[in-house]
């Protein structure tokens, strides 16, 4: 395929090929300068649009002729970094240090951060201060210029190959910096390193409008931009010429998808057109807020044979006070009618949530209610989180609860969490359901790892090349989140 055969925006695309190709140049040169392969590692911190990003990091590498190792003490390293949580960022500062270490016994090491965290400006500040031996900084929003600023860590800044280059470029100390607080910009279809051979994430949309009063999202992720729906539709019709049976879309509330498109088009419309692409047999898609689930999307995963029944919900409080100071624009009734509704119509379905323990001002009787939505709703799974402040934020400004208090709260919130989670699951068992194979079992190698329609995880006996293949498997003993299970 030609790369510009699909392409959300053709003038930046081309621009970026160009720079790949003098990547190329540098990095051959080096090989033949070393004698040896010219090593690059790509850490990634965070959810699955950073993962997504990785891959995208990851194919410039392989494409420029990087050897893309695990391994950070390379020859470069790259941390692809969040920020939804205070201590995911202390953990790359504290990541930083060994890196340094590396870059004293190899002088000619290159270290790379870019994500959500270098979106923030006392970040980048702060870096320039205490790690100047980073070599370039860039965010979210210019990730598809990687080449070309790849380029200028090896060759020097003065050496702009182009006159359209990055304006908002510059250096500090040792440090290439680019910041852009704002894009309108979408640039898909570089080379991307896709994990999975079988399976793929595809962006359909970027940022976030919603500002609920703890997330940094909208602030490092920039305001929602969706992409055109033929270009996904085309991406994934490649995906699956690829070899590809699996998509998850991705976006930070894909339920608003298409509302900012020229010709607005809505995301269950969407997913009825994604359906029809022949060859592709799962669609999943990630995350939903609840105040744009529409009645029409519940009709269109219901009447699907493609569509994954799994929805994550993320319900944050069941505390309809709390939920009014996190901004989230629904209230706990809401949320259980909304929930008890795709029970209703969808009875298969598995739903996921996220829960916020701790948040300002919040007392027992709130985390009350939301054990009770828990109980109510009695969700799969949860990814249960304690507040987490971050500064820059509404709710960084409210008071604070004690660790105390948040510590004992949080404890009863995960074992209902863990108790409803262990009724769903037990559902199941001794059903055969068709399992999406994804790899070797990690623990025992005589067993293979899949993944059910509802997102259940089922480890079973059988050969390696069925990876990447659908087959169907009996559960037969439930181990709490997971399945042991026999192939039939
Ligand atoms: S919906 Fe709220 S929590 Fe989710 S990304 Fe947007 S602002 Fe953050």
């Amino acid at each position: 395929m030609n790369q510009f055969e699909t392409c959300d925006n053709r003038e930046e695309l081309e621009r970026q090929y160009k720079y790949l190709e003098l990547l190329k140049k540098v990095v051959a040169d080096l090989k033949e300068l070393k004698n040896r392969d010219i090593t690059a590692c790509v850490e990634t911190f965070g959810c699955q649009m950073n993962a997504r990003d990785s891959e995208k990091i990851s194919g410039i590498l392989k494409s420029a002729g990087f050897k893309v190792i695990e391994d950070e003490n390379a020859d470069l390293t790259i941390y692809n970094t969040c920020s939804v949580r205070d201590n995911a960022n202390q953990k790359v500062y504290g990541r930083l240090g060994r890196l340094s270490t590396f870059k004293k016994q190899n002088p000619d090491m290159k270290v790379v951060l870019c994500g959500c965290m270098t979106q923030e400006e006392c970040v980048i500040e702060k870096l320039c201060t205490s790690y100047g031996f980073v070599d370039l900084i860039f965010g979210t929003h210019n990730i598809y210029r990687f080449a070309e600023y790849l380029f200028y860590v090896y060759e020097g800044i003065e050496n702009k190959e182009f006159d359209d280059s990055d304006a908002n470029l510059y250096k500090k100390g040792n440090t290439i910096i680019s910041h852009w607080s704002e894009t309108k910009v979408i640039c898909e279809n570089l080379p991307i390193d896709r994990k999975y051979p079988y399976k793929s994430g595809v962006n359909i949309m970027f940022g976030c409008n919603n500002f609920c009063t703890y997330c940094i999202v909208p602030y490092v992720r920039g305001r929602e931009r969706s992409r055109e729906a033929d270009e996904i539709i085309k991406e994934i019709e490649n995906l699956v010429k690829d070899g590809v049976i699996e998509v998850m879309l991705l976006g930070q509330n894909v339920n608003s998808y298409g509302k900012n498109l020229e010709n607005p088009i809505s995301f269950a419309e969407l997913l009825r057109r994604v359906e029809k692409i022949e060859g592709l047999e799962r669609i999943r898609f990630m995350t939903s807020h609840p105040k744009d689930l529409s009645d029409e999307l519940i009709e269109v995963i219901k009447n699907s044979k493609k569509i994954c029944h799994h929805i994550h919900l993320p319900l944050q409080s069941g505390s309809s006070r709390i939920l009014k100071k996190m901004n989230r624009v629904y209230d706990k009734e809401k949320y259980l009618d909304l929930a008890l509704k795709i029970r209703r119509e969808i009875p298969d379905i598995s739903i996921t949530t996220d829960i916020i323990v701790g948040f300002p001002c919040e007392t027992k009787e709130d985390v009350d209610d939301t054990i009770d939505v828990i109980k109510k709703v009695g969700f799969d799974n949860a990814f249960t989180f304690i507040y987490s402040k971050r500064t820059g934020t509404p709710a960084a400004e409210m008071p604070q609860v004690s660790e105390e208090f948040v510590k004992e709260q949080f404890d009863r919130v995960l074992k209902c969490v863990q108790e409803t989670a262990r009724e769903q699951v037990v559902k199941i068992e001794g059903q055969t359901l068709p399992v999406l194979v994804e790899e070797v079992n990690k623990q025992d190698e005589s067993l293979l790892t899949g993944r059910l329609e509802n997102n259940t995880i089922v480890h079973f006996k059988g050969s390696e090349d069925l990876i990447g293949k659908i087959v169907n498997v009996k559960c037969l003993e439930c181990k709490g989140f997971y399945y042991f299970g026999e192939m039939i």
